[in-house]
Parts: C-alpha cells; sequence; structure tokens
C-alpha cells in the first residue's frame, strides 16, 4: 500500500531529513511511519522548548519556526495579565455590590421604588447621581497590568529577533508608547464595565419579579446581581490582555529593524473563525499593510470573535537583515 503522505508537520525541519518531502514522491508504508516518528518528535520538541502549546489550531508553519516566536510563552503571558485583570475586575464587582446595597438602602423596599433606582442607574440620562463609586485606583491598577503585559510581548519580539541573530534593539518604556490612550481606555472600560454589570444583573431581577410579591425586593435583586455569572469579566479580562499583548508585539516591530517577512499567525485561536483560518499563514510585504489587518499587532480586524481573536503577527528578518 502507498499513498502520498500528507503534507503535515514543520516541513522545514523535516526537508533537512526528507529532501524530496515536497517533490511529489510516494513513499511506502515503513517510510510514511518513520515521517510519522518524525513528526511527534519534532511536535514534543517544540512542545519542550515552548514553541507551541498543546492544543494549538495546529503545527507550527516553517516560517513560525525560522521566527524563533515562543507560543507558549506568548500565550501564558496573555493568559497571566488575564487572570489579574479579571481579579481587579471582580474586585470592582464586589465593590460595586456593596455600594448599591447602600444606594438601595435608602430607598423604601418595595418593587416600584427599587426599580425605578436601578433603571435610573442604567441610564446614561439619569436625573439622580450615579452610584458613590470611586474607580480610580482600580483603572491606575488595571493600566498598569496592561502596560506590563504589553512590555512582556514587546520584550518577546527582542527575544525573537535575537534568536534569529539580530542584535538586540532598545524599547521604549510601555508608558511613553502611542498605544498607551488605548490602553486607558480599555481600562477604564474594563472599570466601568464590572460595576455596570452588577447594577444591570439587579436590574433583570427586579423586572423578572412577580407582580404578587410580596418578599423583600432589595435583598433578592443584590442576592441576584452577586450570583450573576462572571463569564462576562473574565472574557472582557482577556480580550483587554490579549489587546496589550499586541500593541507590545507592534511597538517592538516598529522600533526594530524593518522584519523581512511578516506573516499572520492564527497558531493561538483554538476558536478559530471562517476569516481568521483563512488569513492564517498570509504574508504581508510591508509592516504597515501588516498593521492594516492586525490594528495594533492585536487580532485580525474580520475576525467574527472581534478582540476575543487570539491571532498575532510573525516577524521574519533572519540572513537578509544587515547586522549593525
Ligand atoms: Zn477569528
Amino acid at each position: 500500500v502507498v499513498r502520498r503522505v500528507a503534507g503535515v508537520g514543520p516541513r522545514k525541519l523535516l526537508d533537512v531529513k526528507y529532501p524530496y518531502w515536497n517533490r511529489g514522491l510516494f513513499h511506502s508504508v515503513s517510510t510514511e511511519l518513520a515521517l510519522a516518528e518524525t513528526e511527534q518528535a519534532v511536535r514534543e520538541s517544540l512542545l519542550t522548548d515552548r514553541r507551541t502549546i498543546p492544543d494549538a489550531t495546529r503545527d507550527l508553519y516553517p516560517h513560525e519556526i525560522r521566527a524563533q516566536v515562543h507560543f507558549a510563552e506568548l500565550d501564558a503571558n496573555t493568559t497571566e495579565a488575564a487572570a489579574a485583570i479579571a481579579r481587579e475586575w471582580a474586585g470592582i464587582r464586589d465593590q460595586a455590590l456593596a455600594t448599591l446595597r447602600v444606594d438601595l438602602g435608602r430607598l423604601p423596599d418595595t418593587l416600584p421604588a427599587i426599580l425605578d433606582r436601578l433603571a435610573e442607574l442604567n441610564s446614561p440620562t439619569a436625573a439622580r447621581p450615579p452610584l458613590d463609586l470611586d474607580l480610580a485606583a482600580a483603572i491606575d491598577r488595571i493600566e498598569q497590568l496592561l502596560l506590563a503585559a504589553q512590555d512582556a510581548a514587546a520584550t518577546q519580539v527582542v527575544a525573537e529577533a535575537t534568536r534569529q541573530g539580530l542584535p538586540t534593539f532598545p524599547l521604549p518604556p510601555a508608558s511613553t508608547t502611542p498605544s498607551r490612550p488605548l490602553l486607558r481606555a480599555v481600562a477604564n472600560h474594563v472599570a466601568n464595565h464590572a460595576a455596570a454589570h452588577v447594577v444591570q444583573a439587579a436590574e433583570r431581577a427586579a423586572r423578572s419579579t412577580p407582580a404578587d410579591n410580596n418578599d423583600p425586593v432589595r435583598e433578592h435583586v443584590l442576592n441576584a446581581a452577586n450570583d450573576a455569572s462572571t463569564a462576562a469579566g473574565d472574557d472582557l479580562a482577556n480580550q483587554a490582555a490579549h489587546r496589550a499583548a499586541g500593541a507590545g508585539r507592534q511597538t517592538a516591530a516598529l522600533n526594530g529593524p524593518e522584519p523581512r517577512e511578516i506573516y499572520a499567525s492564527e497558531l493561538l485561536d483554538r476558536n478559530t473563525c471562517t476569516p481568521c483560518s483563512h488569513v492564517d499563514g498570509h504574508s504581508y510585504p510591508t509592516l504597515t499593510a501588516a498593521l492594516n489587518d492586525y490594528p495594533f499587532a492585536g487580532a485580525y480586524r474580520a475576525c467574527v470573535g472581534g478582540m476575543r481573536c487570539r491571532g498575532t503577527l510573525v516577524f521574519v528578518w533572519d540572513e537578509a537583515t544587515p547586522t549593525r
């Protein structure tokens, strides 16, 4: 039995041992088994070197191997930053719950009174003052987490460049990069989202309270807000962390020598959508063109999941890049 070996696996590495790989030759079963074993060994060594992750969408492309990207590190940095941001989100949510308890405590414990106030808190044009909640310190902390994630991602790109044989190049401090206002806005959004999450959950509970309700309403809506799923906070934290990581990759790319090759990579996107699966592996002639598709080097602009896209840009400088 002979059949053509499917074109899977990091071909560049296999090419060294099997130079006929791309020539359309046919292999015997034993050759095929040997190839499969080699492929498995390559895959395992790529995992050990933190170049890929166990649940990657596919094997690494040859250009991703040449680019010396350590995708597992990239993934771990983003995941850690997302977890820290999610903890801040949860802290603001608790703070908002306590403040809402005080706010509603000033009202008669009746459905109309509670519902009226909650609707007002959820309206941008409310007559009465909003929740007495000071988010400034939390916004600062989230911004610092985002700046740290940006720095970590930028440092990784420099490490990729040096692994490719380039001399190291200096990075501007994250606090001075053009992406700072964007990250500040993201921090602001995360904090306000956590507070709004509480008030919205409370209003939903008030609206679904039966008309013949005679029980205390205040405790009911506060408990509902407390028990509401925090998945939206985790999701937002992930998006924020990925945006910061993208900003870091962009900062490094713009501050180093112009890459010789630039590729889209959707390796880390566990739920790859159709547009992302099409752009995966796409090559760009210039950094400007690449950044048009991956604004801030974060998510692919056409991704159905928006900032949930775990895509990124991969840079190759290697031998054609003049050393300084
Ligand atoms: Zn996508």
